[in-house]
């Protein structure tokens, strides 16, 4: 199956793409224009890569263009750091919102004149209830709520208010404008929602201009509007706001009619795409930052070696709709690997090695052999490998009792190193303590290259290895989920969920040399391990690797399907 290369190719149709193709057929819309609108108050997920492939995505697909606007509305959680991280990750994902970087600050000063617009229209009130009793008078889903006494104010002295609001005459908390819409809707967000708040808080970008700051509420709908966002897609969590932004456009003297269509978000399977839960996992601790490999963030993901096609391919194979549902992390891993397999050179690299001694190989010869360095490309060539007296193997390829099913190297038996050839295990040379150290073993001529000798001889295992001559030694990190249970906190605290072996460090692995010096973030796949690339952490000579997922092991399924785990 054809996979997404790029960011348009090869997109399936679904109720949104339906709905902007009848509007541009009946002439309703002439420019597609979407925009993609984060808060600035953490890094992306891959929950959020689903909302930007989306709305870039249909953008490009209809010749439209899609607008990148900072929901900076809370200026107490927001921070510059965030937004250079936002605007670095959906580059790398693949989109460009060109000249079309806003921001909801751009819009302050228009949202405050349409807030006294509302007030001057009878449609808004500054409220001086204290918050507690302003939420228990809300009322509930089955209660309707209670009209404030401030709700019959004058005009003028709601006017008063809010213009002394912005002065800063008085401190956060004290006086909120809220349109008048009706306390006894069963739709709790037109219960005279909060329009504006005071917040004496230095904001990032408009820094002390303001001490009254627009709800997410009041500003999106207006925001859309003023950049002429025909098409405003959004999570489902947003339809029960969908009247107030109708209410809002409505009521005010905007120069556009925005329209909003809501799709389901991404789950996944051990993953948690709470920003409130991913920031807490890097305040206390848990992680080693927002980019920590084993978050589910776009910078974390990017540095565990997760390719941004791959991404794309997994969101797009997901579909959109309107219904919630789980997605499970296999099929993530699946379009990582997909991809990977096509396009990552293969290396060997040996996680935890024992060495293997050729008996009948003469000391300090050493061969020099080709290794094939991508079967799925034969474009990708060769590379020269280095073949010795001393080679080191993985220690899980050597079981001194070998159960049955188990087919590789163990006392007598015979199996292939790969490109190299085919070696037999003579002695399992132990310490004191019993562990098998060292393996004595012979090798035969006729099989250079890993090819079967001319009696045909056949074995039934290929191992991966390096040479003691030239390996470079190695720091690997094994990644697993962070969380040990599917669905995280289900139980209550999320915390106790955190899987105390969600990082292996492998101090002692051994790479062949082609490895040294991997660029940072490429990908590559390490024969029979998985796929890897080299972390940031890395220092010259002294390379480390991130797992980014690993191969199917057939060993594993075998020992999880007779219970020996
Ligand atoms: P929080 O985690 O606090 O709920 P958020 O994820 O909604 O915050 P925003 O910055 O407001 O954070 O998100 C920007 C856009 O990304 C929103 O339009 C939202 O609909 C979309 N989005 C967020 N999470 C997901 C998700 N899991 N799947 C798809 N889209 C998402
Ligand atoms: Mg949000």
């Amino acid at each position: 199956m054809a996979l997404t290369e790029t960011p348009t190719a090869d997109i399936g149709r679904d109720f949104i793409r339906d709905i902007i193709q009848s509007d541009v057929e009946s002439g309703r819309v002439t420019e597609v224009v979407t925009r993609f609108p984060p808060e600035p108050n953490g890094y992306l997920h891959i929950g959020h890569a689903k909302a930007i492939c989306l709305s870039f995505g249909v953008a490009q697909e209809f010749g439209g263009r899609c607008h990148l606007r900072f929901d900076d509305t809370n200026p107490t959680k927001e921070e510059q750091e965030f937004i250079d991280a936002i605007k670095h990750d959906v580059h790398w994902l693949g989109f460009d919102w060109g000249k079309h970087l806003y921001h909801a600050s751009d819009y302050f000063e228009q949202l405050y004149e349409w807030g006294e617009h509302l007030i001057r229209e009878g449609k808004a009130y500054v409220d001086d209830t204290p918050p507690d009793e302003m939420r228990a008078k809300r009322g509930t889903l089955t209660e309707p709520g209670q009209n404030s006494p401030f709700r019959y104010r004058s005009v003028e002295e709601s006017l008063d208010l809010f213009r002394r609001m912005r002065a800063g005459e008085f401190p956060n908390g004290a006086r909120v404008l809220r349109a008048k819409i009706d306390m006894a809707s069963p739709n709790m967000n037109m219960r005279d929602p909060v329009l504006y708040r005071i917040l004496h808080a230095e904001h990032p970008r408009t820094g002390n201009a303001w001490c009254i700051y627009p709800t997410y509420d009041f500003a999106h709908g207006q925001s859309d509007a003023i950049e002429g966002i025909t098409h405003s897609l959004c999570t489902l969590e947003f339809e029960d706001h969908r009247p107030l932004y109708d209410w809002l456009i409505e009521n005010l003297p905007v120069p556009a009619r925005p329209h909003q269509y809501e799709f389901a978000r991404l789950n996944i399977t051990y993953l948690v795409m709470s920003k409130r839960i991913l920031t807490r996992l890097v305040q206390e601790g848990r992680v080693n930052g927002w980019d920590d490999p084993r978050m589910p963030t776009l910078a974390g993901l990017r540095r565990r070696g997760v390719p941004a096609a791959a991404l794309r391919d997994f969101v797009r194979r997901g579909g959109i709709t309107k219904s919630n549902s789980i997605t499970d992390y296999a099929a993530f891993e699946f379009s990582i690997r997909e991809l990977l397999n096509r396009t990552a050179p293969r290396r060997m690299a040996v996680l935890r090695p024992l060495k293997l001694v050729i008996e009948n190989w003469p000391e300090g010869r050493t061969e020099t052999l080709d290794a094939i360095n991508n079967p799925e490309d034969a474009s990708a060539g060769t590379r020269p490998i280095t073949f010795g007296r001393e080679i080191y193997i993985e220690r899980d390829d050597f079981m001194e009792n070998p159960p049955k099913k188990f087919f590789r190297l163990s006392p007598g038996r015979e199996v292939r190193l790969r490109y190299g050839y085919f070696v037999t295990c003579r002695e399992a040379v132990k310490n004191t303590a019993g562990e098998v150290v060292e393996l004595r073993c012979t090798y035969d001529p006729a099989t250079r290259g890993g090819n079967a000798p001319p009696d045909g001889r056949k074995v039934q295992a290929t191992l991966h290895w390096v040479a003691a001559a030239d390996a470079v030694a190695a720091e690997v990190r094994i990644y697993n989920h962070l969380f040990a249970r599917p669905d995280p906190g289900a139980d209550g605290d999320i915390m106790a969920d955190l899987n105390p072996d969600s990082l292996e460090v492998l101090t002692g692995s051994l790479v062949e040399p082609a490895l040294a010096a991997a660029p940072v973030g490429e990908a590559v796949q390490f024969e029979r391990q998985g796929y890897f690339c080299s972390d940031p952490d890395s220092a010259p000579g002294r390379p480390v690797f991130n797992r980014t997922v690993g191969l199917r092991d057939t060993w594993a399924k075998v020992q999880a399907n007779s219970g020996r785990g």
